[in-house]
């Protein structure tokens, strides 16, 4: 490559790399770009200028964020500029659907969830996703030309390049199905579809436990085990799309057949049924009742606690291996599992700290969502902003 097509492969790394700071922080000044990226001065003032210049950006003066010395006048606060219009967000868990309507700021305006066996019934998940999103738009007193872009999340793998759902056995009553246009004529608008526990992780980045994190995963826990994994800012789902099944992780030892075909999966040993499982032995049958649930009883309950513990240990165990693999700064603990209190967030901790090496160990943090049940809902949402802002 030429010297010049070096230099402008450069600018372009750096384009993408400042437009992708200010939209996940949400505001950022010129100084604070300098210290995260470790560009020069004039490398972010150049970026910053061809963003101003393309409409992706705004510089409004700021008062609070103090004066920027070498320049003598006050720094300016980046945010990403918004289209005027509404964005919208759909998540498909595995026995409920949920859809919400915000402005392209992220603030969200309304918010609806029903039960439906989403694995089971494709077709009736669909239509829900339809009937709440045309409730959304009518709660928000808006017409569907104001959405100027839909995101959805899916709990399945979903090949980038077909867009259908990849695994004859894992969501079953979804196979061969193209998510992506079944909702976009349902709705009669493009709808963007991607993975949930991608979407969870993009929640979180943007709104939750994950925010200001460049290297983090996310990990939701529910009937399955699914991770979003988010390298140097940004996602990383593989070359067909479809990387972060940790679920089908074979365990030394475990022998019971998984919905994938195989035996001795992960999610065989962890997950929201299987948990459910082995609370009953104790009598604590109504542990997870569906969904958005109290799990005061696990916290309080000293063996509940014991066995939640242990699943902990079991998915940390797993968790350690790609934590010696990428060095990710934060786990962030999602879905019904994920996010049933400090047993499991000990248990987790305990393998990491057993089994990764010590200063990566050190290095990670774990933690439980910071939205709760509602990351991939969120996530949408912020895929849509994104979408919204092209
Ligand atoms: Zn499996």
């Amino acid at each position: 490559m030429s010297p010049e097509g070096k230099g402008s492969a450069r600018r372009q790394r750096s384009r993408r790399q400042l437009l992708s700071l200010v939209q996940e922080r949400g505001s950022i000044t010129r100084d604070e770009l300098g210290r995260i990226t470790g560009l020069s001065r004039s490398a972010i003032a150049e970026g910053v200028q061809g963003l101003i210049r393309d409409s992706l950006v705004v510089e409004e003066r700021a008062q609070s964020v103090g004066r920027s010395p070498a320049r003598g006048r006050p720094a300016g606060l980046l945010t990403p500029s918004r289209p005027a219009g509404l964005v919208a967000g759909i998540d498909f868990g595995h026995a409920h659907v949920s859809a919400a309507v915000a402005g392209t700021d992220g603030r969200v305006r309304v918010e609806h969830r029903e039960p439906v066996n989403v694995d089971d019934e494709a077709a009736t998940a669909l239509d829900t996703a339809a009937v709440l999103f045309k409730r959304c738009l009518d709660d928000a007193k808006a017409s569907a030309s104001e959405a100027l872009s839909i995101a959805a999340g899916i709990p399945g793998p979903l090949d980038s390049g077909s867009h259908r759902v990849r695994s004859a056995t894992i969501l079953s009553s979804w196979v061969g199905l193209d998510p992506e246009r079944e909702l976009s004529s349902r709705l009669g608008r493009l709808v963007h579809v991607g993975n949930d526990a991608d979407m969870g992780a993009q929640g979180e980045l943007r709104f939750g436990a994950a925010r200001g994190c460049r290297d983090f995963l996310y990990i939701k826990v529910s009937r399955g085990i699914g991770a979003g994994i988010v390298l140097n800012g940004e996602s990383y789902r593989g070359s067909i799309g479809i990387a972060g099944e940790i679920g089908h992780t074979q365990l030394p030892g475990a022998a019971s057949w998984c919905r994938c075909g195989n035996r001795g999966c992960l999610e065989t040993v962890v997950s929201i049924t299987e948990v459910q499982r082995q609370l009953e032995h104790i009598r604590l049958r109504n542990a997870f009742p569906d969904e958005g649930l109290s799990l005061d009883s696990i916290t309080e309950d000293p063996v509940a606690a014991r066995v939640v513990t242990e699943a902990g240990r079991t998915l940390g165990r797993v968790l350690a291996e790609l934590c010696n693999c990428l060095n990710p700064a934060a786990i962030i603990l999602g879905g019904e599992l994920g996010t049933a209190g400090q047993p499991l967030v000990a248990g987790v901790r305990e393998s990491i700290d057993r089994y990764t090496q010590p200063a990566i160990a050190q290095a990670v943090d774990v933690r439980t969502a910071g939205l709760g049940l509602r990351s991939e809902l969120m996530g949408a949402i912020s895929r849509a902003m994104d979408h919204a802002q092209r």
